[in-house]
């Protein structure tokens, strides 16, 4: 029973999927959809974007369609732009040898659907929806596989792992997913083919494993990709990380559950736990995000993330200490004022206490800390949290103290002395702030 129709995509991505093959048949050609979209209608699942095919060229392409952008003109895919949609139109390949790995060879270009077919990766993937007609064509037998649950290659599994090694992350991400299983044969090409993935260059591999940390059950793709083997090639440093990862069974089963209790989807709270320090030295754990080459913000979004959950996990049972005022007063304000907040707290729910196993025994607590933080936190405004700071730079210029880092030391440390309730006044931050010029000037 063929289970795709149009009809079950949202309007606005259904008229783009027509308004391009509609261009395209003017033309004498006619398109498909292909891809993650037709896979989606055929397990019910939402379609959020539209990949199509055709046998027109890229240069057609451009001169059909106002609005283009040549994504990978020289390997046959555009962008055809239609107000907010966007739509990836590739050209039916047959694809040469990848000799490297990495970028075919060579791109033939070929004429039908069951040829292109030939290239895609999974069955599943490889599925064609004619947007005009509704004309289903399902060459190399992915619905059946879908709908029984498994993730077959088209073809080989190790000649097409051995291609393009990235296919290996792909089938991780896909099985964890769409829920499917990996039979054996393509399990054991799996593993026989691991290796490969050191060839990948690391912007493929964040841009795979970004994906893979964005969907929900990713702690499966993770799994995956660790029985299989894949976890020392395609993330060398992190196999490192904590004394061997790899074989770690306690290291990888700690990131496992705390991706699987993880509330968001978001990029940089999966990367914070997945390349987690776990009590170890943060240094490696940073140079083994870093060998990732991820965006400067996006760094730093993973480390102050690090640097929340070391200060939560830091502070004491809320019963023990004095909170209405002082140092504990201060550090929990700290905490909670910091944009990452939600983030870290949602971690701190999915570490619970194992984030660094030997400190839960000296008082490390971060699940207790999160719950009792976020409960403290509900009783107070946003002004209690943050309240605007006494003192400001102009301030420090008034004292002719030469900027640098002093000013920004100076201008906390008055933060501090505000939340922690020794200054109450701009009067009193000002008589202090003399107090402190005049020793740091001695
Ligand atoms: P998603 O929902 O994540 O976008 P998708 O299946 O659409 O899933 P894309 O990465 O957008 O995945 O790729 C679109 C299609 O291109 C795939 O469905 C597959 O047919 C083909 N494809 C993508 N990458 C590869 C690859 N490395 N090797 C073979 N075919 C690929
Ligand atoms: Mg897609």
């Amino acid at each position: 029973m063929v289970q795709a129709k149009t009809r079950h995509i949202p309007r606005e991505l259904d008229q783009a999927a027509k308004t391009v093959a509609q261009t395209l048949q003017a033309a004498g050609f006619r398109a498909w959809i292909v891809g993650g979209a037709v896979r989606d209608l055929v397990i019910g699942r939402k379609v959020s974007e539209i990949d199509m095919t055709s046998a027109a060229r890229p240069e057609v392409i451009e001169a059909l369609f106002e609005h283009t952008i040549g994504v990978g003109k020289a390997f046959g895919t555009m962008i055809v732009v239609l107000g907010d949609v966007q739509i990836e139109l590739t050209t039916f390949r047959a694809d040469g040898e990848y000799r490297d790995g990495r970028h075919p060879e060579s791109v033939q270009y070929s004429d039908t659907p069951e040829q292109d077919a030939e290239r895609r990766d999974f069955t599943c993937n490889a599925m064609f929806l004619d947007p005009l007609t509704d004309e289903f064509l399902d060459p190399t037998g992915g619905q059946a596989d879908l709908l029984g649950g498994v993730l077959r290659t088209v073809g080989n599994a190790s000649e097409r792992f051995s291609e393009d090694a990235l296919r290996l992350l792909r089938l991780a991400r896909f099985a964890a997913r769409l829920d499917l299983e990996v039979p054996d044969d393509i399990r054991d090409a799996a593993i026989a083919c691991a290796p490969r993935l050191s060839q990948i260059s690391k912007e493929r591999v964040l841009a795979e494993l970004t994906k893979i940390l964005t969907a929900r059950d990713c702690h499966k793709a993770i799994g995956l990709m660790f029985e299989l083997g894949m976890i020392s090639y395609a993330l060398p440093e992190l196999a490192l990380l904590h004394g061997e990862f790899y074989g770690n069974e306690d290291s990888i089963g700690r990131r496992m559950s705390a991706l699987e209790w993880l509330e968001s989807d978001h990029l940089a709270s999966g990367l914070a736990v997945l390349f987690d320090p776990l009590g170890g030295e943060l240094e490696s754990a940073r140079s083994a995000l870093l060998s990732l080459k991820p965006s400067k913000a996006l760094a730093r979004e993973v480390e102050q993330l690090w640097e929340t959950l070391t200060a939560l996990e830091a502070l004491e049972p809320m019963d023990a200490v004095d909170v209405d005022r002082g140092p504990h007063r201060a550090a929990r304000l700290l905490i909670l004022g910091h944009s990452n907040w939600p983030r870290a707290r949602d971690l701190a729910a999915a570490f619970g206490d194992i984030r660094s196993l030997s400190d839960a025994f000296e008082g490390g607590h971060l699940g207790r800390n999160g719950r009792e933080l976020a409960e403290f936190a509900s009783e107070l405004s946003a002004g209690d949290i943050a309240p605007t700071p006494l003192l400001g730079s102009k301030d420090l210029g008034a004292l002719e103290l030469r900027p640098g880092p002093l000013w920004g030391e100076t201008l906390q440390a008055s933060y501090v002395a505000q939340l922690e309730g020794k200054l109450k006044t701009r009067e009193e931050a000002l008589a202090w702030l003399e107090v402190r010029a005049a020793s740091s000037a001695e």
